[in-house]
């Protein structure tokens, strides 16, 4: 046993990097070439139809049935012209990642062959098989009758041999099941409620849209490293493993170079990247050993989470190529940092105005202002939920954590935007907001710093943080889909617009003019949010904990009972007055996400207790058996001496059967919480019993660790903390 791990190791070490062959062209030149994008739809289709699908995609008009089946030929004949055999509608359904269903071209001719064949009705909509999807029990399994619907926006791109159409999935109902029907709402809503603001300040604005760049943080592991870990393979976590005597603490990871086989790795990750269109930009090792992150550039929400997805898929699959296998899993480590996907968050019109950068003029200033202050209003009125939008049974390993960041949601905005809020609140609500000029402070006035957008004085312990024209959210775990903050997000900034515009109205329609209404409306909120939602301290800190109860934010960790906050008449009222949720919708998805988090951990308890039972309490029983072996050699040769002499062997036997002892008896008892808690029907009920269970892990572990640490290195099975986390 023991020697498959040495062997396991010593082949990992020795891996060498992949060769990457790099394509003839520029990233410039092949950008986008695996995409049905503008470029390719010209070539493709006539002008007659090229403009009726673009009119669809951009405002949003209905495509004809004839329309559609050109679109589709044009996409075939594309596809075709890539080698692509087959086409598959790809949603995101209520589950992690992304589901495909794979039909091939082929039809009968009518002729006795066969021909490639793909219509608008196929492009339209399709009907997975999808009874086995998780949706709450909105759609009675026996129906079955779930159906992909072709988002139109997101541009149609090749995987392999295969074409993807992006689709939304929704029940027979017309119940969303999935991530991005709600997210196309919210975004909707948003837009919605934030043109006519924005009209007070420019009536030539059309549209706004949300814009999206994530920062995907993960790990890299050997793939054979990987496969004899079986807590890996099955949780995507470690489940035990004494921490290593080197981790983090010398930060020598994150400055360090990039090693050569994650460096093959990431070009090649790049190369399929920017063939699918997504602009990457970013990619470094992260503060953990062996964590990486890549980032692209923002982009429209709805497609730059497309993107993401569609990243993480890639990125997983040409790990394998490399040898790896990347782990998305918020904390497959203890001791060291877990994962997370920064959301760089935005509001922008199409006349090109960054809503949450400070503008050209005074009066661009204000309306900065009058969004910046909203969007806190927002996270402080639904602070709960947007908490709740994160949490998961893996993210909980990394929130309220000794780790970044803790479950209260704050936010940070640095110095400078305090200090113009608190500005704002002493002058009259007619004085212009100017961008101070190199001459230095004018007094009286209210100035944004010139130097303002470079500003880069941030505050990493807090979970949304204002970074200089977007706002940050941090909370977002790395294996979650973006939509589940965004729709949140967004949802909780169109009410306060919608709310903020009546109140605005209100004092115009009683004289005041619109400058004085805007900011006579938006001074009782700065006081506010500077009472409550803005915190620029550690956010780690004990005294934050007590600070933000006394607050009134919530500082609750249960992760099953943070999903009940979707169900409160709050928020029922906010997604059903947005036309983002139904009150059928919100419950469902609860009973979702109960029933994911109790199956999450019941995998991971089963896992805890097979390992225990099957590898470390056989290797403590193996060395104890050595030890005991050598006490009785002791005492035959030594009769006298003996309890001396073997005095070590005698103290290890003693506790590693203690732990041994320990390790069963708690395994025993979760084993026995176990059952109790599979007979439980109500799924939020269930979930709170596996809630405890999750926690009665944490000794077990801690038990296990300790085994690891007095014995034998030899007998160990598992792959240590030191051979998994500094290979690659
Ligand atoms: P850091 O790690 O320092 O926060 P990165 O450069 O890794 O920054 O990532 C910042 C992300 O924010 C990138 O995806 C970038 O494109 C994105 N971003 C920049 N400006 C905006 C904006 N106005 N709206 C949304 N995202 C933005
Ligand atoms: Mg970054």
């Amino acid at each position: 046993m023991s020697h498959l791990r040495f062997d396991v190791v010593q082949d990992a070490f020795k891996k060498k990097a992949v060769e990457v062959e790099a394509p003839a062209q520029k990233p410039s030149e092949y950008f986008g070439s695996l995409v049905f994008d503008r470029k390719n739809m010209q070539k493709y289709l006539n002008e007659e139809t090229f403009h009726r699908l673009t009119d669809c995609i951009d405002k949003g008009e209905a495509l004809d049935r004839a329309t559609a089946d050109k679109v589709a030929e044009g996409m075939k004949n594309w596809a075709l012209d890539h080698g692509v055999t087959h086409v598959s509608h790809w949603f995101q359904p209520l589950t992690e990642g992304t589901a495909e269903k794979h039909d091939s071209f082929m039809e009968y001719d009518g002729k006795g062959g066969m021909i490639e064949h793909f219509d608008g009705k196929s492009l339209a909509q399709q009907e997975p098989d999808a009874s086995s999807f998780p949706n709450g029990g909105i759609r009675a399994t026996f129906e079955a009758r779930g159906y992909t619907a072709w988002d139109p926006t997101s541009p149609v791109f090749i995987q392999d041999d295969t074409l993807c159409i992006p689709t939304v999935f929704v029940s027979y109902t017309g119940e969303a099941l999935d991530y991005k029907t709600p997210l196309k709402k919210a975004i909707k809503a948003i837009n919605d409620a934030a043109l006519p603001i924005c009209q007070l300040f420019d009536p030539k604005v059309s549209k706004v849209f949300t814009y999206l760049g994530w920062e995907q943080e993960y790990f890299l592991v050997d793939e054979d490293l990987y496969a004899a870990r079986p807590d890996l393979m099955l949780t995507g976590r470690t489940l035990m493993g004494h921490a290593s005597s080197k981790n983090q603490q010398l930060d020598d990871h994150y400055f360090g170079a990039i090693p050569s086989r994650v460096s093959a790795f990431m070009r090649e990750v790049e190369i399929a990247g920017y063939k699918l269109g997504i602009p990457l930009k970013t990619r470094h090792n992260e503060v953990a050993p062996n964590q990486f992150e890549l980032a692209p550039i923002y982009g429209e929400a709805n497609l730059a989470n497309d993107q993401n997805q569609i990243m993480m898929n890639v990125m997983s699959r040409l790990a394998r190529k490399h040898g790896f296998v990347v782990l998305f899993h918020e904390k497959p480590f203890e001791g060291i940092n877990g994962s997370g996907k920064h959301n760089n968050w935005s509001l922008g019109t199409d006349t090109g105005t960054q809503l949450l950068a400070p503008g050209k003029d005074a009066l661009g200033n204000l309306q900065f202002i009058t969004f910046f202050v909203n969007v806190l209003a927002a996270v402080q009125k639904h602070n709960d939920l947007l908490k709740a939008s994160i949490a998961s049974a893996t993210n909980a390993h990394r929130l309220g954590g000794h780790e970044a960041p803790p479950a209260i949601v704050s936010a940070f905005l640095g110095q400078t935007m305090t200090n113009v809020l608190k500005k704002l609140l002493t002058v009259a609500s007619d004085t212009p907001i100017e961008i101070a000029g190199k001459k230095g402070k004018s007094i009286g006035l209210v100035e944004i710093p010139e130097i303002f957008v470079d500003n880069t004085d941030r505050n990493r312990t807090s979970p949304f943080a204002f970074t200089g024209n977007r706002f940050e959210f941090r909370a977002t775990g790395s294996s979650a889909n973006c939509a589940g903050t965004i729709t949140t997000l967004n949802a909780a900034v169109a009410e306060q617009l919608i709310d903020f515009k009546a109140q605005v109205d209100a004092q115009m329609q009683a004289g005041k003019t619109m400058t004085t209404a805007v900011m006579d409306c938006l001074k009782p909120i700065i006081r506010s949010i500077l009472d409550v939602i803005c915190f620029d301290g550690n956010g780690y800190s004990e005294q934050w904990q007590q600070e933000a109860a006394r607050r009134g934010l919530d500082t609750g960790t249960n992760v099953p009972k943070m999903f009940t906050c979707f169900t409160t008449p709050k928020a029922i009222d906010l997604f059903t007055r947005l036309g983002i949720f139904n009150e059928k919708e919100l419950m469902a998805r609860n009973e979702v996400k109960w029933e994911t988090y109790s199956k999450k951990v019941q995998i991971e308890a089963r896992m805890m207790g097979r390992m225990a039972t099957n590898h470390i309490i056989p290797a403590g029983l193996t060395y104890q058996s050595r030890l005991l072996e050598n006490i009785n050699l002791m005492r035959k040769n030594f009769p006298e001496q003996y309890q001396t002499m073997a005095s070590s062997a005698i103290h290890l036997v003693e506790n590693i059967s203690a732990l041994i002892s320990e390790i069963e008896e708690r395994v025993n008892a979760m084993i026995e919480a176990r059952k109790k808690a599979n007979a439980i029907e109500d799924e939020y009920q269930k979930a709170l019993a596996y809630h405890d269970i999750a926690e009665s892990l944490i000794p077990i572990r801690t038990a296990i660790d300790s085994l690891e640490e007095l014995t034998d290195n030899d007998i160990w099975p598992l792959p240590k903390y030191r051979e998994i986390l500094f290979i690659n």
